[in-house]
């Protein structure tokens, strides 16, 4: 299998190529050049499977550049009970007839984000080996990123993470899960300012090409392709708890933010799941319902991007929306032409795009259908589905279901993506029903654990100094 850039760029990269890098040359995002198909026959086989072979399945389609045994082995290494919680990795728990969520959140960090950054951190430390190279990982995190980056990467080999967090501005609990981490190759830089202060600091480190080279500073992001494969997984892995024979149909409803998450279904129904709809449910911060709505992606300003509950969904521009829309186009040359267009020249210069006619008239044959969430709806929900059913979800998860009412079908399972579980979001939780939210067993005592990370101003300097300092040692 080799890659291309939704921009154009088709230099032949096979997998191993595109695993450490971020955007394409060209600025698009890499996608594989096409989607493999997966026929009746393979589909009957893969549903007896555990979740760690299915993910091998899934990921060799997509992989020839490393030795299936390595990539078994890693695979089977990743999606564990001891990390994940059950045999099942991602249980699903059915609510009504034909509405369940599938829990996604019950690794080391509590959100969805460890499917994906678990079997990254360990693709990493495989491809580094091989390769004779470090890797300094430099991001800057709100919570949720930053956390699940931390835990996958601890401890690995050829591996530092350098991460950027608001000084005082994480929630207790997200604080200590990061901070409490002792482990020599992570560090956690609390800096003196807002999360945007963090994140420019590392575009300004990362625009720094020589700095950049010489430590070999890299990053996490959400438009890793690795990271969406693996989400694809748990698709499939869904789809099979959900239905007894692969004649049926189910739909999933996506709480999203970046379009990382929902994009991964896109590709699994490309490759031939059996699904109906695909539910993005975002919350006030609408820019892809209003997309889904009316063809046109309008990015917001920082004074139009609301400060929420659901804070993880709360973007201006959903950063791997991109490859939807090269896929919508048509995913071949003319594709990349016209997505080269919509995203260096129109998005930069207009603030965005309204699609052609013909092109939005695509979208329904992808299955994609959207909707929002309010504060006030994640309350509703969040009570609801407590006061029924005694199940206590996270205001993400809330959006997502919240959402998915307004598009279930007769006969259709609706499958809810929970993303994160409630612990993590205590406040809202409180709000909503005057307690404190459960907890997992492990993580009672977890602020009481002695922190360990590093204050600095809001400077690009003294942050450089540090991973200098540190890179050497
Ligand atoms: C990251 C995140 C999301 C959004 O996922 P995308 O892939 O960016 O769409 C939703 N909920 C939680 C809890 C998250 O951490």
């Amino acid at each position: 299998m080799k890659y291309l850039s939704t921009r154009g760029d088709t230099t032949p990269r096979g997998f191993a190529d595109i695993l450490l890098e971020g955007l394409a040359p060209d600025g698009g995002l890499y996608l594989p050049t096409h989607y493999p198909k997966v026929d009746a026959a393979t589909l009957a086989r893969w549903r007896g499977l555990s979740y760690a072979d299915l993910a091998f399945e899934i990921l060799s389609l997509y992989i020839d550049d490393i030795p299936a045994d390595d990539l078994r082995a890693l695979v089977r290494r990743t999606y564990t009970r001891e990390v994940f919680g059950t045999d099942t990795i991602v249980p699903l728990r059915w609510l009504d007839d034909g509405l369940a969520i599938e829990a996604l959140s019950n690794g080391p960090t509590l959100a969805f984000k460890d499917m994906a950054m678990q079997l990254l951190g360990n693709l990493f430390e495989y491809e580094l080996a091989r390769r004779g190279q470090q890797l300094n990982i430099l991001g800057a995190t709100s919570g949720d990123t930053g956390s699940a980056a931390e835990y996958a990467m601890r401890g690995k080999k050829g591996i530092r993470v350098f991460m950027l967090s608001p000084h005082g501005r994480m929630s207790p609990f997200q604080q200590a899960q990061m901070f409490s981490l002792q482990d020599p190759n992570i560090h956690n830089l609390a800096i003196e300012g807002v999360f945007d202060d963090c994140q420019d600091i590392v575009k300004a480190v990362s625009n720094d090409l020589d700095f950049k080279r010489r430590w070999s500073i890299g990053t996490v992001n959400s438009i890793n392709w690795a990271r969406l494969l693996a989400q694809v997984v748990y698709y499939f892995a869904g789809y099979f708890q959900a239905t007894r024979s692969n004649d049926e149909r189910v739909s999933f409803a996506v709480p999203s933010g970046n379009f990382g998450n929902i994009c991964a279904g896109h590709v699994a129904r490309t490759m031939g799941l059996p699904i109906a709809k695909l539910v993005c449910a975002t919350n006030e911060n609408d820019v892809l319902d209003e997309f889904f709505r009316t063809g046109t992606y309008r990015v917001r300003g920082s004074a139009e991007t609301h400060e929420t509950s659901s804070p993880s969904m709360d973007i201006s521009k959903a950063s791997n929306f991109e490859r939807f829309v090269f896929d919508l186009l048509g995913h071949d040359v003319a594709a990349a032409t016209r997505t080269a267009d919509l995203f260096s020249v129109q998005v930069p210069n207009a603030g965005g795009f309204t699609l052609g006619a013909d092109e939005f008239a695509r979208v329904p044959s992808f299955g994609f259908v959207s909707g929002r969430s309010t504060h006030a709806d994640r309350l509703a929900t969040i009570r609801d589905t407590w006061a029924r059913h005694r199940v206590m979800v996270d205001t993400h998860t809330a959006d997502g279901l919240k959402v998915a009412r307004e598009h279930v079908e007769p006969g259709v399972p609706m499958i809810v993506l929970e993303t994160a579980l409630p612990a993590k979001f205590a406040a809202t939780i409180r709000e909503a029903l005057g307690r404190e939210p459960e907890r997992p067993p492990g993580l009672e005592g977890i602020e009481a654990l002695p922190k360990r990370f590093t204050v600095l101003p809001a400077q690009v300097g003294p942050v450089k100094h540090y991973i200098e300092a540190h890179c050497t040692a």
